[in-house]
């Protein structure tokens, strides 16, 4: 009887509180150093050595009110509705000269659309994610495959199914990176991922978070510079989860942002309009969102590459 009250007791904290995106261990800090928003606007005007290849892994569709706020003044004067909206789903490549061969987020494993239940998708997240609207264009498999030399590690925008659904095809022994706290916070939303993280990380590698420092110049609330050589910056943009980070590379091509889920879609970029029900913190998320388009508009000739569209 008593085991009985212990476990309704543990499942009205789980709903008033919600658990972490995933139990999975946490590991040493990960690589980098802590940088500024002055030290990396010195250099993102300058060419750089990082190759990016840009994967539209799967594309989907999922609801408007999911990927935008449609109560926000701009979108209510606009007058968008609750629709279904097609998304792509990325996989970034980046190549270092000196340290390999990087994914900035994961694309889609073939084994999660063809048996999402083995892949810890519970039937309820299935139907609520619609996994069956998921079609691959290059699955996680043939963009490892296409690689020349190994995975040296997998740095996630955030942990979020669409992000880490790649995981079944990287292999145990790469290094996984996320943003401070990002597993760790705890979240009502989180109560649909967490059995998801779980089984997908299970033998991976622990997670390693982002050493993050406040921004000496406070436009940011935290930048480090990843490979110690000015190439590749990890930016705190939290909000749309905890540990969101969105990532400037200074490619051979010039300097592109990665923005992650900071911001979805084309529209919510251009009218300053953060996601919609799938954001944990409206206000954290647009005020980041504002920082993004701050960077962007000091230093126009930085390509933007959205969460979800091109
Ligand atoms: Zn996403």
């Amino acid at each position: 009887m008593k085991t009985k009250y212990l476990l309704l007791a543990f499942y009205c904290v789980m709903l008033l509180q919600g658990c972490s995106a995933t139990s999975h261990p946490l590991g040493k800090p990960a690589i980098g150093r802590a940088s500024s928003s002055a030290e990396m606007e010195r250099l993102i005007d300058q060419p750089g050595p990082i190759q990016l290849e840009t994967i539209n892994s799967a594309d989907w569709s999922v609801s408007l009110s999911g990927l935008l706020n449609l109560d926000s003044p701009a979108a209510k004067e606009a007058d968008l509705r609750d629709r279904d909206e097609p998304i792509q789903i990325y996989a970034h490549v980046l190549k270092h000269p000196r340290f390999g061969n990087f994914l900035v987020d994961t694309g889609v494993s073939q084994k999660l659309v063809d048996n999402p239940g083995q892949a810890g998708v519970n039937w309820m997240i299935q139907k609520a994610m619609h996994i069956e609207r998921m079609h691959i264009n290059k699955s996680t498999a043939a963009i490892l495959q296409g690689l020349d030399g190994k995975l040296s590690g997998v740095f996630f925008t955030h942990l979020h199914l669409d992000h880490v659904s790649g995981l079944p095809d990287i292999p145990d022994d790469v290094p996984l990176y996320i943003g401070s706290s990002e597993s760790t916070a705890t979240s009502f939303k989180n109560m649909f991922v967490r059995g998801a993280n779980d089984q997908m990380l299970e033998g991976k590698q622990p997670l390693q978070e982002w050493h993050f420092q406040p921004d000496p110049q406070g436009k940011f609330e935290g930048i480090v510079d990843v490979f110690e050589d000015g190439s590749v910056f990890a930016i705190q943009v939290p909000g749309h989860t905890a540990g969101s980070t969105a990532f400037l590379l200074r490619t051979t091509r010039g300097p592109v942002l990665l923005t992650g889920d900071a911001c979805h879609t084309r529209w919510g970029w251009e009218h300053t309009v953060e996601p919609g029900d799938f954001t944990d913190n409206h206000a954290r998320n647009l005020l980041n969102l504002q920082r993004l388009k701050n960077l962007v508009a000091a230093h126009p000739q930085i390509e933007v590459r959205l969460g979800h569209q091109h």
